[in-house]
Formats: C-alpha cells, structure tokens, sequence
C-alpha cells in the first residue's frame, strides 16, 4: 500500500505546521466539502510540452448511442464544415470538447478551472498534500493517449525531475488515485500491430520478448495499472480512428494481452485481504454481424467474465483530409446502419409501414431487425444503396 499521507518522508521535515490557517485546522470533513466545490469531479491528465497538465472534464457520457459525430457539428451562421472535420479528428475521441478546454480554445472556461485548481494546490506544501490525497480518493482522473499513461505511470526514479516540479503534483496524486477511465482513440495500425505481435508472442510459449517494443510498452502500461493498489474502479474505452468498422479489429487477438494481465491481477486481489475489490469496465463499438465471429471477437455469448464489456453505438462521421490539405466530413456508418434512416423508424416492429399509430421502433428492435437481415446473408447496405428494403 502507498505510505499513509503523513508518513511521507517528504513532508514532515520541510513542512510548515500552518497552524493559524483556519482551513488547515479545520476538520477533514470539511476541508473536504470545500475542496470539493471547487474541484471538478473529473480531470484530465495530458502532457504539454513534457510536463502533465490538469484540466477540467466535461464529462460525456462515454457508453450512450448519441455521440457519432453529429453533436460536433457547427449549426447556424458560424457553420463550417472543417472545424466540425477538425472535432471528429480529436485522438480524445468523445472528449473532444475537452481537449479544446484543454487546449485553451476555450479560454475562459480552462483558465477559471485550471486556477481554481492550481490556486489551491500551491498555496502551501500542506494544503498541497491535502488536495492531492483529495483529488486521489474522489475524483476521477481520465487519460486520452498513450504517452500521458506511460509518465503518469513511471516510478519516481524514473521520472526526470528536470520536467517536473520538486513537489511532483502527479508523484502525489497518481500512486494512490481509486478511479481512472482510459479513453483511446487510437490507429487503426496500432491494434493491426498487436495481433501481429500477439500472433508472434503465442508461437514463442507467451514469450513477451518475441514481441514489438510497442508491444512491449503495451503490456507494460497494463501491469503498471495493476500495481496501483488503490484503483477500484478502471473504466477502458477504446476504438480505432479509421473510417472501417471497429470489428475488422480482432478483438480476441489485439486485446488478449490487456485481458490477459488484468484477469490475474483480478485473481491475484482476489487472494489479498488487503486489496479492495476492482471494477473493470471495457466500452468497445458494436460489433459488425457480417464481420464479427465468436473466435475473434467478444460476441455475447463469449466476453470473458469477470470483466463487463459495454457496446456502443461508433462515431459515423469523419475527418476526411483531401490532397491541398482542406478537410472536409464524410459519413460512414458502422452497425447498425438502419437507424439513421427516418422512415425506418415509422415501421412496426415486425417491419411493416405503421399504419395505426402504434410506437416506432426503438433503437434496439431497429439493432435486432437488421443483424437478422446480415444474418440471413442479406446485404443490407446494398440493399439501402438500392433505395428499398425487401422484408
Ligand atoms: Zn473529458
């Protein structure tokens, strides 16, 4: 277990007592009621300029079917088909407009956050300690690329203190944060890369060596997650940049490793009297029913206990970059692809016109409807390019 806050070597010897400080003095229960109206309850973790920077998260909901790209769109006078190319590029995926508080596109709103943080970190090394053992235990810390994760995660040996404060705002935060969402947008290439690498890994007896040095730093990160003794709650969001369905990923190729070290560590937690129980939640793309098969993906009846895999209906809109460099947005539906299509949702459940007023279809009978029709060896989106649909 990380040192009780107290116990840090580091404080003691170096700190004021701050005794004439009211809020110092005050007891833990309120300290906390104040820290916590003005802390955000998310924050984001991202490096700039090789340093970890803190920002505020606007906290979308990251497993709901309304985020495909239409709600970046820029309605109205201001419209502009390239600043909404330019959100559906952000690697932060559904935290684009996070990154643009990040970025300071919207200076206001990061500069109000980012101060009334940093402002009360840096008031005194005590004050400093007692938000960042705060920030650790309530708030929940997200990270949306694969650099920010692997320096958040180096020991502090490791860590080139040239880079980073004396009193280290992540040395103090990070070892003992309790939730942390991993958000990955990543290429296409790169979960192309760990099939390879897991392909190569399995032949040689699960030697992880026979792999890549990304492979390498991939399974590392895992493992380092798991030596975080107090994270209980690990939510993993993942999905590739590419306009092609997320199921041409194998599933159970590109994400064995992942599974792999955090089912032991599970079971390992579940040996520790010690250790609090840890939730893991993956929240993948809806699989593809022409694509997707039981041996290579995480269809329904075969996710792995103990984790919980959460389906999502896929961002449908894209950047599309053209050879002079102007950006521009193109439309491509993953499944399911029907639902996009109005007069579909005035058919009945049975697909046939809605002649008596009864509801339309919802979102899952229209799913369900249509993996039948892919199912059945139907086409579906020549069947829609065809500008009918045959029941
Ligand atoms: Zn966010």
């Amino acid at each position: 277990m990380p040192p009780h806050p107290d116990q840090r070597d580091i404080t003691d010897a170096h700190m004021h007592s701050q005794r004439e400080s009211k809020l110092l003095s005050a007891p833990a229960e309120i300290r906390r009621a104040i820290y916590a109206n003005i802390i955000p309850s998310q924050i984001h973790a991202f490096l700039s300029q090789g340093r970890i920077q803190l920002s505020v998260c606007l906290q979308p909901n990251l497993g709901d079917d309304c985020h495909d790209g239409r709600e970046r769109e820029i309605r109205g006078e201001e419209s502009s088909q390239a600043k909404w190319a330019r959100r559906l590029r952000s690697s932060w995926g559904p935290h684009w407009e996070c990154e643009q508080v990040a970025l300071a596109e919207n200076i206001d709103l990061h500069e109000h956050c980012r101060n009334h943080i940093y402002n009360l970190l840096f008031v005194c090394k005590k004050m400093f300690l007692d938000v960042c053992d705060f920030v650790s235990e309530n708030k929940v810390t997200n990270v949306t690329d694969l650099d920010t994760l692997q320096v958040l995660l180096q020991k502090t040996d490791e860590l080139d203190n040239g880079l980073n404060y004396p009193w280290s705002l992540w040395e103090s935060i990070f070892p003992g944060i309790q939730k942390l969402n991993v958000t990955l947008r990543l290429p296409l290439a790169f979960y192309r890369a760990l099939e390879e690498d897991e392909v190569l890994v399995s032949e040689a007896g699960h030697d992880l060596s026979a792999g890549s040095a990304t492979y390498a730093t991939w399974a590392g990160l895992w493992s380092a997650i798991c030596q975080l003794q107090r994270l209980r709650s690990l939510h993993i969001w993942l999905d590739h940049d590419d306009k092609s369905s997320w199921s041409v990923v194998k599933e159970r190729l590109a994400l064995h490793r992942v599974i792999a070290i955090l089912a032991a560590h599970m079971q390992a937690r579940s040996g520790e009297e010690n250790l609090m129980h840890m939730d893991i939640t993956f929240n993948l793309p809806k699989l593809h029913p022409r694509i997707a098969r039981p041996d290579t993906h995480f269809v329904q009846e075969s996710a792995p206990p103990p984790f919980i895999i959460e389906r999502r209906i896929r961002q449908r809109n894209f950047c599309e970059e053209g050879p002079g460099g102007n950006l521009s947005v193109i439309y491509n539906p993953d499944f399911p692809i029907m639902c996009d299509l109005p007069d579909f949702l005035d058919l009945d459940i049975n697909g046939e016109p809605n002649m008596n007023g009864e509801p339309r279809m919802t979102l899952l009978e229209v799913e369900e409807f249509e993996r039948k029709l892919w199912e059945e060896g139907t086409d579906v989106e020549q069947l829609l390019l065809g500008g009918y649909v045959c029941f």
